[in-house]
């Protein structure tokens, strides 16, 4: 057994979120530009490497996995990466596999997911009203994700929504999109917008929506009573008494979690970050595949990157942004 990866502030690093690629069918209006630019093929990391990355860090003592991207299921061939992870979930040491999607090719994939040993899945989605989700996806048709929402659940995966709250633009749909949770037996986790990358303001859609008014807008209808549970990241949870159902808020920006932090982020290229907030990383794509027979300097690579975590990023964005911006785009590090 390996010593497991524990920070210099005692916090065992059990989660790996994995972007397994940059590019999207979409292009939501916080997230991209509509004209967005890609990475060439060379620069990510190719399945084989995933596997070996990921299986690298299960070994160092990650539990959990989460797939994201840009959009994970457009990637050539991923359910191939999926099938891969398997065996860990059989052996027992990786205990979670899941991924974040925007939905749209989860009608074609959710059997195989639920096949491979994916449980979960977040699918984000901002709006039930079709005008809308064409406007913020720009790319986007709400039919196709509901379609793919329906298979999931079919296929035995449990949902949940993460919808990014907007002002002006999903705050008349609060109440309708908790009932369509409700009715669906699917939880629901808001998510503040974040300045992130440079997305083109011209189009900007909506504006900053607090997540404390949010949730004394849904005071005005339900008891809200807050859950102690926490995930070691950015989510807190309440439930609704009158529907039982559980919510979630996610306010990287406003509210402190960085003690329980047990989490890294690795880009499609191979970077790993340390944590969301600040703009050290680093390099194992090179460890990684300038020595294709051994994972001893990747391993080595992976240690020293976890002895800089940072303590916490301490929300002072003003010092790694310019127009307090995080210049990278969360389809590269994975949202
Ligand atoms: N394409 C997948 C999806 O949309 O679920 C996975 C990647 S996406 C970058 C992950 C999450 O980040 C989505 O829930 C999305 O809404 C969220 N996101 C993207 N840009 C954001 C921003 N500027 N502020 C807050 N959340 C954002
Ligand atoms: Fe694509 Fe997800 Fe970004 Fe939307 S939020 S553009 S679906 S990566």
């Amino acid at each position: 057994m390996e010593t497991p990866l524990i920070d210099p502030f005692a916090r065992p690093i059990s989660y790996l979120r994995v972007s397994v690629t940059d590019r999207c069918d979409f292009r939501c209006v916080y997230c991209m530009s509509e004209n967005m630019s890609f990475l060439p093929k060379k620069e990510l990391l190719t399945l084989e490497e995933l596997d070996r990355m990921c299986s690298t860090f299960v070994r160092l003592g990650v539990e959990k996995l989460r797939i994201t991207g840009g959009e994970p299921l457009v990637r050539r061939d991923i359910m191939k990466f999926f099938y891969s992870m398997t065996r860990h979930l059989d052996a027992g040491t990786l205990k979670e596999l899941t991924l974040t999607t925007n939905g749209s090719q989860l009608e074609r994939f959710a059997e195989d997911l639920y096949a491979a040993g994916v449980r979960r899945v977040n699918v984000s989605l901002d709006t039930l009203d079709e005008q809308k989700f064409a406007d913020v996806t720009r790319w986007g048709r709400l039919p196709q994700v509901l379609r793919g929402i329906d298979a999931a659940q079919r296929a035995g995966l449990r949902v949940k929504i993460n919808a990014v709250a907007l002002k002006g633009f999903n705050e008349d749909e609060l109440f309708s999109i908790t009932d369509w949770c409700a009715d669906r037996d699917i939880d629901l986790t808001w998510i503040e917008v974040m300045p992130m990358g440079d997305i083109g303001n011209e189009d900007r859609i909506g504006q900053y929506w607090k997540l404390d008014d949010l949730r004394a807008d849904l005071a005005q209808r339900y008891t809200i009573t807050d859950l102690p549970e926490s995930t070691g990241g950015p989510a807190r949870y309440v439930r609704l008494e009158e529907t039982g159902q559980k919510i979630g808020f996610i306010t990287p920006l406003t509210h402190n979690f960085c003690e329980s932090c047990n989490r890294v982020r690795l880009t499609c290229t191979g970077e790993l970050f340390m944590c969301l907030g600040q703009e050290d990383n680093a390099d194992l794509r090179a460890p990684l595949r300038n020595h294709p027979g051994t994972d001893a300097p990747l391993e080595e690579a992976i240690r020293a990157a976890i002895a800089r975590k940072p303590k916490g990023h301490d929300f002072d964005y003003s010092r790694q942004t310019v127009d307090g911006r995080v210049s990278r785009h969360m389809s590269h590090t994975g949202g």
